[in-house]
């Protein structure tokens, strides 16, 4: 798995380890909004978050 560069200053996505919503969090870890687990890189699962958007 390839090591994305990503700026420090953007927000960064997870996908909840635990109800697997995905969300954005401003820094490297944050709470879920559905269930409330708290997410950081090694307990969920990081998606890439761009700067594009739909
Ligand atoms: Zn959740």
């Amino acid at each position: 798995m390839d090591i994305i560069n990503m700026p420090d200053n953007s927000s960064q996505g997870f996908k909840c380890g635990k109800c697997g919503h995905m969300f954005t969090v401003k820094g490297k870890e944050g709470n879920c909004p559905v269930c409330g687990y708290h997410c950081n890189p090694h307990i969920c699962t990081v998606v890439d978050t761009s700067d594009e958007e739909y």
